[in-house]
């Protein structure tokens, strides 16, 4: 004989009642069987809302039990027809019109006792029991309609009842010694000594199946859900949660305590007892296997990962009970549990360092105020002489269990759990391990659930790991890195077991996200007009709710603005990629912002490409610094244009001829002058010198324009070009002059003892500065230890490419330091 339980999610319609009857029927071809039922899906809440509202005095509580009418009397009228459509439908009908009165006298009074709520809360699984048994009649199924309030025997605690299990068992026994078809069982619901209906909890119908399977002797216990199995973690907030084919008493304990709401917690405890497998099975996809649950894991089973799942509770609050007078005091933690036992207040975390200094728990938060006052009143006199401080409530916070046999004796999985969580700036509240090293527990915010879930799921049981992104821009630089990422995702994935999912990009028009990842491959399709979130802070507003793990903010704009939100991004633990200068060498106040940011977060901040975009040289110079090396001077050239101006220069053309040339091919900014001004240049060396700890402002980096003063404002472009060869004579006449010493001019910057300047200068012609040819960029580190012959990187420093290729480099050095 089976056990089959279904919960509400199975019996949300008339559709899926005739599901349960066909699985009911295929399973009887095996064995006799036993069903529980819970209410219809979502009544039980309907229930519980009707009543609160009707107590607190608000009309509203009828439109919900005619909507129970609704509901009931509409899946009956699909199951049924004819006559037997009639006596099921007075059966509801009467049962409803009970509930009516009840809920009604509820108003009537204001008042809704524990006794009360329990008794409302019961029609669902009357009423949805009826009509399984009614409906498996129909269909030839001899079947009769069992309430458990015969079979199962509680305190008088109504709402959350202890059962007496031996006056259970016994009634139990008798009422289905024999018995012919199939039993339809009420779950959920039991009886006082005195008859009065009782609960088990909401989720109690589990509870109610391995009560009489244990009772019965049952071969197995089926609990029928809408979920394949038992997972990793609850797959409906952790995507890729794992189906766990088997996992022990011990471990489905551990998480259904913890809040894995596929199993009632006290379910297993029955089961355990009489060693009766359990299994979780989905009503929805009879064909998967589901998972079994038994005392232990069969032994062709290989486990090789030390955690088995992991579960959360999302509302607790803790209570916190600290004072110096406890210290070394025999008894307080006796009377604080005993207290609160007395009340009925149920614990859900302890931890108590060794210092003795403070007790910390995690209760129910409908039960703080409660708790709160009784255990001042206990420990009134400790807390008027001090000994004890007053008690501290902390709300909003969720509870996470890392469950697992094998983590016992298994090195490291703590270490595991809270790196994870350090690097996307979780911060831990409370922590508690048994000695049976099966379950580590921790408080947190609950704002970061989600977050918590996934990041630990994903560093526990994946082998790859994802990162995701939000890029701002949609320009040049964005699209070849969305060109590269596309074209490299899945070599990452195989390679690297890394997956770099691009989850939203937003320039000041358009936006466009998605947590599962925005199609590459047709990204402009995606992007939809910004109706509201306006803005850099609306986007940043959105990246921040969404609160997904490992989550990297990547810049690909050029505005002052997006650079004004890093300190804002790192705080809330999201990394920075950035190839927009702003920030970097933006005024000191937000530079020092941003670098306090990146000193209070773990998260990272990462600006290769702000210095000759893909070419190495922000790493290059940190790791010369770092290994201790003593910097000192760098000099180069950092402006493709001006590169290019001065590398033609050499060869003997004229200035004027050269800058128009360079305009002409698209070398320089739409305005010449932009390039001639020297201003991106000096930024670039100004990041620089702060990258070598300097207090330098852009102020400070001397910068001589080549711009002539009397061409600077008010004149357009083509009447500049025109008017330049004004200044041809001054720079072949310097040529030639520095010619005549071995020298040669080009158009460079140089940061030594502090003091950075950009600008004209002399320099020999063998440096490496003279050189260069068409665009080039070069950066020549001069160091103690790389003295006589200098350290050159060289290469192009500016282009889509490129700088997006350094950009995805930065994004990778971030991932792996996540992951
Ligand atoms: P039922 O009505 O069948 O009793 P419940 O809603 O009580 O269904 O329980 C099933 C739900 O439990 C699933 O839909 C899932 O979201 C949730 N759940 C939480 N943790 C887990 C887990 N570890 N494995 C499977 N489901 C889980
Ligand atoms: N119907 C009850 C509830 O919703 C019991 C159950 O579903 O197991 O809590
Ligand atoms: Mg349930």
């Amino acid at each position: 004989m089976k056990i089959y339980k279904f919960g509400g999610t199975s019996l949300g319609s008339a559709g899926r009642v005739k599901k349960v009857a066909a699985i009911i029927a295929a399973g009887l071809e095996k064995s006799k069987i036993v069903v529980v039922v819970s209410a219809i899906h979502r009544v039980t809440d309907l229930l519980h809302e009707s009543a609160t509202k009707a107590c607190s005095g608000e009309s509203g509580y009828r439109s919900i039990l005619d909507e129970l009418d609704h509901l009931h009397l509409l899946i009956a009228g699909e199951l049924f027809s004819g006559e037997i459509l009639e006596k099921v439908t007075v059966a509801i009908r009467s049962e409803l019109a009970d509930l009516n009165d009840i809920v009604h006298g509820v108003f009537l009074l204001r008042e809704l006792s524990e006794k009360s709520l329990a008794l409302v809360l019961g029609f669902g699984e009357r009423l949805s029991a009826r009509m399984v048994s009614s409906y498996l009649q129909e269909h030839s199924m001899a079947s009769f309609y069992l309430d458990a309030r015969e079979l199962i025997v509680t305190d008088t605690n109504y709402g959350d009842a202890l059962v007496d299990t031996h006056a259970s068992e016994l009634k139990i026994r008798k009422h289905l010694a024999l018995f012919d078809g199939v039993p339809v069982v009420t779950g959920f619901i039991a009886a006082a000594p005195d008859g009065t209906l009782t609960t088990l909890g909401r989720g109690g119908s589990d509870y109610t199946a391995s009560i009489l399977g244990a009772a019965l002797g049952a071969a197995e216990i089926w609990i029928w859900t809408d979920v394949d199995g038992f997972f990793s973690a609850d797959p409906k907030r952790v995507r890729d949660a794992r189906i766990l084919p088997f996992i022990t008493y011990a471990e489905a304990m551990e998480l259904s305590h913890a809040g894995a709401r596929v199993l009632h917690p006290l379910a297993v405890q029955p089961a355990m007892k009489a060693g009766i497998p359990v299994l979780i099975k989905n009503s929805f996809n009879t064909a998967a296997e589901g998972t079994r649950i038994e005392s232990s894991i069969p032994s062709e089973i290989s486990r090789t990962l030390p955690v088995t799942g992991l579960s959360s509770i999302n509302k607790v609050v803790l209570l916190n009970l600290s004072g110096s007078g406890m210290v070394g005091v025999p008894g307080i933690a006796s009377r604080l549990f005993s207290c609160l036992a007395q009340h009925r207040i149920n614990i859900i975390f302890i931890s108590q360092a060794s210092s003795e200094q403070s007790i910390t728990l995690a209760i129910n938060p409908t039960q703080a105020v409660k708790a709160k006052k009784i255990l001042e009143e206990e420990f009134t006199s400790e807390i008027v002489f001090r000994q004890i401080d007053p008690l501290v409530i902390r709300r909003n916070l969720a509870m996470i269990a890392v469950v697992g046999n094998n983590m016992s004796g298994h090195p490291g999985v703590s270490a595991q759990l809270f790196e994870t969580l350090g690097k996307n700036g979780i911060n831990v509240i409370a922590v508690a391990q048994g000695a049976n090293e099966m379950n580590i527990s921790l408080v947190i915010d609950s704002h970061n659930e989600d977050k918590a879930l996934n990041c630990i799921h994903q560093s526990f049981f994946l082998s790859q790991r994802k990162v995701h992104i939000f890029i701002a821009g949609t320009g040049t630089i964005a699209k070849s890195l969305i060109g590269q990422i596309s074209a490299h995702r899945l070599n990452l994935q195989k390679d690297n077991d890394l997956d770099v999912v691009v989850c939203g990009m937003a320039n000041t028009r358009n936006i466009a996200l998605d947590d599962n990842g925005i199609n590459l491959q047709d990204w402009q399709s995606a992007l939809l007009p910004r109706t509201e979130h306006h803005d850099i802070e609306g986007y940043l507003q959105l990246i921040k709710e969404r609160n997904l793990h490992n989550t990297i903010f990547v810049d690909c704009t050029a505005s002052a603005k997006v650079a004004e939100v890093y300190p804002d991004l790192l705080l809330a633990n999201i990394s920075v990629v950035t190839a927009n200068k702003l920030g970097m060498a933006g005024c000191r106040p937000l530079y020092q912002r941003i670098r306090d940011a990146q000193r209070k977060s773990n998260a990272r901040f990462l600006y290769e490409t702000n210095v000759g975009a893909g070419l190495p040289i922000i790493n290059t110079l940190n790791d010369l610094k770092n290994s201790g090396d003593k910097i000192i001077s760098i000099e180069g050239v950092l402006s493709g244009t001006l590169s290019f101006i001065f590398n033609e220069l050499r060869k003997g053309g004229l200035f004027s001829d050269i800058v128009r040339r360079a305009q002409q091919a698209g070398y320089t900014e739409p305005d010449p002058r932009d390039d001639l001004s020297g201003a991106d240049f000096a930024r670039k060396f100004l990041i620089l010198g702060r990258e070598l700890g300097y207090n330098l402002e852009y102020g400070d980096v001397v910068c001589e324009t080549l711009v002539p003063q009397e061409y600077r404002e008010n004149m357009a472009v083509a009447d500049f070009l025109d008017r330049l060869s004004s200044v041809d004579g001054w720079y072949a006449d310097a040529i030639e002059s520095a010619a005549k010493d071995g020298m040669t001019i080009a158009y460079a910057g140089e940061i030594r003892d502090g003091k950075a300047s950009i600008g004209v200068k002399r320099v020999p012609l063998s440096s490496p500065i003279a050189g260069l040819s068409g665009s080039e960029n070069m950066v020549v580190f001069t160091t103690e230890r790389y003295r006589a012959t200098p350290l050159v990187v060289r290469g192009p420093g500016a282009g889509g490419e490129v700088t997006a290729g350094g950009v995805f480099a930065d994004i990778l050095r971030i991932a792996s330091y996540l992951v």
